[in-house]
């Protein structure tokens, strides 16, 4: 369970109190072991990464109540990380996919 004080930070913005918090960092210790600290996402592509980063599948601030909950976590690398993370690069992204179009229509 995740504790109210954490809950209201989390719905009021303060996701810094959320991952300061000891319970987290716990959390977080345990989520990478239970991953092996390999990121999910590219052994799902038959990769190898170091996971870096415990990610919240159903997004922390829609869903303050699921913080704490295993299967809503999954550890992942940096890249993958900002991958699942979109709304992150919203700003520079158009640019960056016009530039890179062309590569991936050439590729045969
Ligand atoms: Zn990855
Ligand atoms: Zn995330």
């Amino acid at each position: 369970m995740v504790p109210k004080e954490l809950i209201q930070a989390i719905e009021v913005g303060d996701v810094r109190k959320f991952y300061k918090s000891t319970v987290w960092k716990h959390k977080r210790k345990e989520i990478l072991k239970r991953d092996n600290f390999e990121c999910q996402r590219c052994k799902s592509k038959g990769r190898f990464s170091k996971a870096e980063i415990v990610h919240h599948i159903k997004h922390l601030r829609d869903f303050p109540e699921l913080a704490l909950v295993n299967d809503n976590l999954k550890s992942l690398c940096a890249t993958c990380h900002n991958e699942v993370h979109p709304e992150k690069f919203e700003k520079f992204r158009s640019n960056w996919e016009e530039r890179n179009e062309p590569i991936t229509k050439e590729r045969w």
